[in-house]
């Protein structure tokens, strides 16, 4: 199956059905395919070839998914940017995907000039969904919204095979440079498929699209939704800040499925928004990417005992989500472990040793995935990709998660935290390392490092920095904070700081991180 495919049929069966939902704004399927099929005809017409990156530098919108589908039904691959992340961040990721084309919007075109002055060569066309940048502007106009009206609506063929990439998602990397991840139209129809198997999706569902399309739950939503000719309601991002407008949210749009990060959901309990018997046409709340707070999930079970819970866990290089587990029953006590239960079908799940072999029911071991979901590995990056995605002589390939886990008597997987320094913080993954090489690179630290301290708030985990200025140099956060802000994306910015003289070691000489935990966590930060 390939991913664009799901919009010409659900269009051929469906043409009036709702497809897309964002705040006042509704669109059916028929004016997706037609759209897109404009907007791809024009991406070709500006020169982008089969294979070729599309950025979409856009926040979460209706045009946006009528740029996924259009760039996928153009035979080439989108890459969705993050808005919020500094251009020299941004400028990375285009040297190193070289884009042929940029969608952009005019929110964007300040960020789009920053990317533009990091590069040394800017070989991108530049196509507006909107009205397109002010005339003064010096970024070039390949096309606007309004050009695809010239465009013929009819269907495009193109010689998309299910191995070819469709999208590539950019997670935080521990030297500093963002990884690519390739997902193919085979590896997200897997679990699409199985996931619409599984929840029995019907297309008079009404789907929540909550995380940014950067994300790979939103590959879920979106794509999900699609193949199964549901409706997809886009969640604005402001409301993740605002729990009571949140709940009116789902209430108001009469949701059908919600899905999302767990820190939403803490956020949703802790101001107590959620009524006994509320959102009566929710059928399923599911989450990933964090474990969910056992008092979170017993205090939305208790509310909406008619709704079903399911824990869904994954990385990104494995596509949305490799295992799956719905409660049974609201859990007895707060001490309960949720597991992350069995693989989706087509996955495995493997605890092995350091000699990468199975370990006794029972042990910890790290966590390896195996099947459908295997990302092809690192956009440009062969030696990331070995290293983490190995050839085992029995399982095949198989993918480290870097995950600790342990098979229980049940036969259910239990994760037990992570084996790195990868850290999710309101939801966003986070290499640490990646946030200490940007504050190396500021030339005034002696040294630093950057832990994450578990805390009891919605965030999950808070990010601490501690560093040692250059001698002779004084050194403030506010000065860290404001240098910092240049080079990642406002989620890495340290919450915490601490200044030394020099960092404590351990007795290895090396920092001693446990000991900087324990000291922001005598500071108050949980
Ligand atoms: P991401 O690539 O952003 O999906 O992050 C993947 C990592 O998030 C996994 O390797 C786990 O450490 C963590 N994770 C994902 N899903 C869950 C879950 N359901 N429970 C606990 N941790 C999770």
């Amino acid at each position: 199956m390939l991913l664009h495919d799901t919009v010409r049929s659900q269009a051929a069966q469906r043409p009036d059905a709702v497809a897309l939902v964002s705040q006042r704004q509704t669109i059916t399927y028929q004016q997706l395919e037609e759209w897109s099929n404009q907007l791809a005809r024009l991406l070709l017409e500006s020169g982008c070839r089969h294979g070729d990156r599309v950025g979409l530098l856009m926040p979460k919108s209706i045009q946006a998914i009528v740029a996924m589908v259009a760039t996928l039904k153009a035979g080439c691959i989108y890459v969705p940017m993050d808005t919020a992340s500094p251009p020299a961040r941004q400028a990375k990721i285009v040297n190193s995907c070289e884009h042929a084309c940029i969608l952009a919007v005019n929110s964007a075109s300040r960020l789009l000039a920053g990317i533009s002055s990091e590069l040394s060569n800017c070989n991108f066309r530049i196509g507006w969904l909107d009205s397109g940048p002010a005339a003064e502007s010096n970024l070039d106009a390949a096309f606007i919204w309004d050009d695809l009206a010239s465009m013929p609506a009819h269907p495009i063929l193109c010689d998309t095979k299910p191995e070819d990439v469709a999208h590539i998602l950019f997670t935080s990397g521990s030297t500093g440079v963002p990884k690519g991840v390739m997902i193919t139209h085979a590896n997200a129809a897997h679990f699409i498929q199985w996931a619409n198997r599984y929840f029995g999706t019907l297309p008079t569902d009404r789907i929540s699209c909550h995380p940014p399309l950067h994300f790979d739950l939103s590959t879920f939503d979106v794509w999900g939704t699609l193949n199964a000719g549901a409706e997809l309601h886009l969640v604005s991002p402001e409301l993740s800040l605002l729990p009571h407008k949140l709940a009116a949210f789902i209430r108001d749009s009469e949701l059908t499925q919600w899905f999302s990060v767990p820190s939403v959901l803490k956020y949703m309990a802790q101001f107590d928004v959620v009524r006994q018997d509320d959102f009566p046409a929710l059928k399923r709340l599911l989450w990933c990417g964090e474990a969910l707070p056992v008092p979170t999930l017993m205090y939305f079970m208790r509310r909406l005992p008619a709704v079903s819970f399911t824990n869904l866990y994954g990385p990104t290089e494995t596509t949305i989500a490799s295992s799956y587990y719905t409660i049974p029953s609201c859990p007895p006590d707060e001490q309960s472990e949720i597991p992350i239960g069995l693989p989706c079908a087509g996955e495995q799940l493997h605890v092995l040793d350091e000699f990468l072999q199975p370990i006794p029911r029972g042990e910890i071991g790290d966590l390896y995935i195996s099947g459908q979901g295997l990302s092809p590995g690192y956009w440009r990056d062969r030696q990331k990709t070995d290293s983490v995605f190995i050839q085992h002589a029995d399982l095949g390939r198989i993918y480290k998660t870097g995950d600790l886990a342990r098979l229980g008597p049940d036969r259910l997987v239990y994760l037990l935290g992570r084996a790195d320094s990868q850290i999710k913080s309101r939801g966003f993954r986070i290499e640490l390392g990646e946030i200490e090489t940007a504050l190396n690179s500021l030339g005034i630290l002696r040294e630093c490092a950057v832990v994450g301290v578990q805390t009891g708030g919605f965030e999950g985990t808070a990010i601490c920095c501690a560093y040692a200025p250059t001698p002779g140099l004084q050194v403030t956060p506010a000065d860290l904070r404001e240098r910092l802000m240049q080079l990642v994306p406002p989620y890495m910015m340290p919450a915490y700081w601490l200044a030394f003289d020099a960092l404590p070691l351990n007795p290895n000489g090396k920092i001693d991180k446990p000991r900087l935990r324990e000291s922001f966590a005598a500071q108050s930060v949980a």
